[in-house]
């Protein structure tokens, strides 16, 4: 079955140029005019992904995205008109995946959407520590197990705990992490990466306050240890 691509956009034009463009690719493609209908078919219908304008005649694009973000993890795109930076970091902070100025090519709104989907295919290897079943990465819902416990994480620290588990020990530095997860946001301090490490370490204590896997190496970074927890 092909994917199926929801465009959220209230220009007819770029729909159909977007629309075209997808379905040349072989996905199925469905338009909506306004936001409200959007989320109502989101919804309803379980799509791979989204491409969500942010001019919208009702609601804004940055709002839709917050309000799908409470059921929904899909993958979203935004399109915009303005060139303002601002807009960029806002639309990756409420959660969305990407982001296309226009006029853009619809070719390279077709390659960044089989990158993303091609990335939540990727088969997810599970993590492997030697205990079992500590931690365990579902990269497709983006949701961590810890204990058994699903955590809930934003989306940064997601990021943040999937990067430090795939190298248990290895310790990353402040910049290594800000580079890799936040390389998006620009709006960032040097207190990002700290800040999330002390929630997540909150996370995992509310699940399991015997653990403490989260290890901060002074000067230097942090890593994830599972080794003397055993
Ligand atoms: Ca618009």
């Amino acid at each position: 079955m092909s994917q199926r691509i929801l465009i959220i956009e209230d220009e007819q034009a770029i729909a159909d140029t977007l629309t075209y463009a997808l379905k040349t690719e072989g996905y199925s493609v469905e338009h909506c005019l306004l936001g409200s209908l959007g989320l109502e078919r989101m919804r309803l219908v379980s799509y791979s992904l989204a491409i969500l304008d942010i001019g919208l005649p009702d609601i804004s694009g940055f709002e839709v995205c917050r309000q799908a973000r409470t059921f929904t993890n899909i993958p979203i795109i935004f399109l915009t008109a303005r060139t303002e930076e601002v807009d960029r970091i806002v639309g990756l902070e409420i959660g969305g995946d990407d982001y296309v100025s226009k006029p853009f090519s619809p070719r390279e709104v077709v390659t960044r959407v089989r990158v993303i989907l091609r990335r939540l295919e990727a088969p997810v290897a599970p993590v492997t520590t030697t205990q079992d079943d500590l931690f365990k990465v579902d990269e497709a819902s983006a949701r961590i197990r810890y204990c058994g416990t699903p955590m809930d994480l934003t989306r940064y620290e997601f990021f943040l705990l999937k990067t430090l588990l795939e190298h248990p020990e290895r310790i990353y530095t402040r910049a290594g992490l800000m580079n890799k997860i936040w390389h998006d946001a620009l709006d960032t301090s040097d207190r990002t990466v700290d800040t999330h490490i002390k929630t997540l370490r909150t996370k995992l204590k509310a699940i399991n306050s015997n653990l403490d896997p989260l290890v901060t190496h002074r000067g230097m970074g942090y890593s994830i240890t599972v080794r003397e927890l055993i």
